[in-house]
Order: structure tokens, then sequence, then C-alpha cells
């Protein structure tokens, strides 16, 4: 789970960590409440959105005067920004964070994520921070410096102590930097973090060090135990669909094309999707009900699919392994009752218990049209959507 950067500051806030004064904002009006309520020469505005890139693609700016603020406000409330990040689409701009701009004598950045490969905790420092640091990266990968965590250990006062130097920060600036790091490092365990990242970690004319910019996640096996982080996430960038499908237990994804897919196992779900394109039609999400789907689980499945208006057919593919069939023949004729189904529906079922769950479905109310495998399933629902149009 991504938060957005004015929520992480909040948190790094509570630990004591110098962020810039700030609030977010949802619309003009509050953009100017804060903004004349801050007092301050200059502030910043920035576009809260979960991606990055923002500076480059016009989602931040700092204003001089209250016109200037409200001018900038109106234009980025509500438009969708596009930045190296978002994908050609963009993202809508619900919310701005309205904070006193910082002077900058340095950018600097400063990473806390998991390396898979050694399976530690890893943190990265750069003196190179600031919106070219993929071009760093890229170029120059050997100015971002890793200094690997042992998981059992924690955070080594030498190690904070290193890391602050190779931030380039010396004498008393090096001891505040490296008990900067290892307060980052707690919240990174505290909260369950997957990644924590400051770009730009700012170092000000006054040698103040200040958090510009971050990027935290939180490990969504975690959240269970982040139930106030939970409670901060908004519903503004997870699509109704998405918060159902996250409350009932299902992993859902909405895609583009107009075949609903309801199966179960993520290996197959993903099969399900490549064979619908292989022959010529467009799944509208991945959906994968689990390895055990009770009848409750079966009709959200369908509800959930059916929030997406552009769903004008549904395939259900299911193996029945450890789930039997015939379960999932009752959830599909519960659905069916609930959820009122107006477009084709297309059922393959194999595996255990298929014979008592052909016999439940084989009933002409249900409308429901058979397939043998999944090559059958997907022409069969491919030519069902085309009738249709
Ligand atoms: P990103 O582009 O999405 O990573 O957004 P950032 O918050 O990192 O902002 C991009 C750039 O804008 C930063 O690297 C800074 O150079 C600049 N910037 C952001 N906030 C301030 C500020 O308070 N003062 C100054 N002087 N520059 C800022
Ligand atoms: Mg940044």
């Amino acid at each position: 789970m991504k938060l957005y950067e004015y929520q992480a500051k909040e948190i790094l806030h509570k630990y004591n960590i110098n962020v810039p004064k700030g609030e977010a904002a949802t619309n003009v009006d509050e953009v100017a409440k804060i903004y004349s309520k801050s007092g301050a020469k200059k502030c910043v505005i920035k576009a809260q959105v979960l991606a990055g890139g923002r500076g480059k693609g016009g989602g931040v700016k700092i204003v001089e005067t209250l016109d200037e603020a409200k001018a900038f406000a109106s234009k980025l409330i509500g438009s969708c920004l596009i930045t190296a990040q978002t994908g050609k689409k963009g993202i809508q701009v619900n919310r701005v964070l309205v904070a006193e701009a910082i002077d900058i004598k340095k950018e600097l950045y400063l990473a806390i994520s998991i390396d898979r490969s050694t399976s530690k905790i890893t943190i990265m420092s750069s003196t190179e921070g600031g919106t070219e640091i993929e071009e760093v990266s890229a170029k120059a990968p050997h100015k971002i410096l890793k200094e690997q965590i042992n998981p059992l250990l924690g955070i080594r006062n030498f190690q904070a102590h290193q890391i602050a130097l190779n931030l380039g920060l010396a004498g008393s600036l090096a001891t505040k930097g490296s008990s900067l790091i290892k307060n980052l490092f707690k919240i990174f365990i505290e909260k369950d973090c997957s990644l924590l990242e400051i770009n730009p970690l700012v170092l000000t004319p006054d040698n103040e060090i200040v958090v510009l910019d971050i990027k935290m996640d939180i490990d969504d096996n975690a959240i269970f135990r982040q139930k106030e982080l939970l409670e901060t996430k908004e519903i503004t960038d997870v699509s109704r669909a998405e918060k159902m499908a996250s409350e009932a237990g299902l992993s859902y994804i909405g895609l583009d094309g107009n075949i609903g897919c309801l199966v179960n196992g993520a290996g197959l779900a993903m099969a399900t999707m490549d064979i619908i394109k292989l022959y010529g039609g467009t799944p509208a999400n991945f959906l994968d009900v689990g390895g055990d789907a009770p009848i409750e689980k079966v009709t959200t499945a369908f509800e959930i699919i059916f929030t997406d208006p552009h769903v004008a057919g549904v395939l259900v593919n299911i193996f029945g392994g450890i789930m039997k069939c015939d379960i999932v023949a009752e959830g599909i004729i519960h659905a069916i009752k609930k959820v009122d189904i107006k477009v084709p529906l297309v059922v393959r079922l194999e595996g255990t218990n298929v014979e008592i769950a052909r016999k439940k479905l084989d009933d002409p109310k249900l409308n429901i049209i058979f397939a043998d495998s999944m090559k059958d399933a997907s022409e069969k629902i491919i030519k069902a959507v085309n009738n249709k149009k």
C-alpha cells in the first residue's frame, strides 16, 4: 500500500523528523486558507498522486503570492497529471500539498528498501539527489552507494555514520544525519515498509537536514497490524472494485477490455487472460478467487466484476484441486440470483467434483454456456460478446 507524500510526512513528523510545515487541500479555498495561515513568503504546491516525477511533469510549483497559489491550485486540482511514472493516461489530482518552501543548498538521495537477492534491508545513498536520480542510476550507478543491514542486528551506529559520510555530511552534520538515518530505519521496521525513499533529502543554507519528498510503501502482507495506516488510506486512488476485493481477500486488477474473468489461482488467471488475447478478445480484469472460494466469495467476485460497466461477458475458469467444483457451482448459482447477470456467462470447470457441479449448473434458467477446455471457453466467450455488439 502506497501512502501519499503528505501522509508519509505526517508519520515522519510524529517521529520528530524535519519535514516542511504543510497541509493537504482538496480545493482552491482550502489552498488559499493554508497559504495565508502559513505566513511563509514562499510556498510549494505539490500534486498528491501515487507516482513520482511530478516536478518534471508540472505537478510541483513554488508560489510567492496568494494569487499565484490560487491560480496554480485551480489549474492542478482536478487535472490529469502525466509524469514519467504515471503512464500515458496520467492520474487525476484530487489533492495538493501546500507547504512552506525550503531553501536548498544541496539535494541528496536516501532510500531504504528490501534487497531480495540478499534478503536484507538495503540503504541506498547518493550525493546526487533530485529529479535526475534515474539518470544517475543509469549512467553513473557507482554514485549510489548501498549498505546492507543485517535483519537480526538492525542498523549499527557505524553503518548509520558511514551512510551519513556517503551523503557528504561531515562533523556535527554527520551526527545529525546518522541519527536521522537510524530514525528512518526505525520507521521502516515499525511501519512494515517495503520502501521508504527520500528524494530529495535536502541540506539547507542553515545546515538543516529536511525531508523534502518521500515515497512510502507498506508491505500489504503486514497491513493487518498497521490498522492506523489503513484508516488513513483514502479511497480516491483506489477503485471501488479494488477496495471491495481487498476487503473480501480477492486479488483483483482492473484492465481495459470487456471480458470479465473469474479464475482460481494466479497462474491460471494469467493463462486465461493470455488465451483470451490469443483468440482476439480483451480481458476486463485479472481476478483470482484463491484456493478456497466459499459461496459468498464467489458472489462478491461477480459483484466486483460488474462494477466495471465495460464488462460485456464473463468467463469463469476453475480448476478444482483443493477447491471443489460443486462449491464453486453453488457460488455461481447464488451469484446469478443475487447479481442478476445480464451478459453471457461461459463456465469451464475441471477437477474435483466436476460432475456434481455440471449437474447443478445444467439448468436452462441459469443460461450458462458450458465449455470443455480453455480454448473452447475463450472462443465461446469472445463469440458471445461479439454477437451482443
Ligand atoms: P517529484 O518530482 O515527484 O519527485 O517531486 P519533488 O517533491 O521531489 O519535487 C521535485 C523538485 O522540486 C525537487 O527535487 C526540488 O528541486 C524542487 N522542490 C520541491 N519542493 C521544493 C522546495 O520547497 N523548495 C525548493 N527550492 N525546491 C523544491
Ligand atoms: Mg522527489
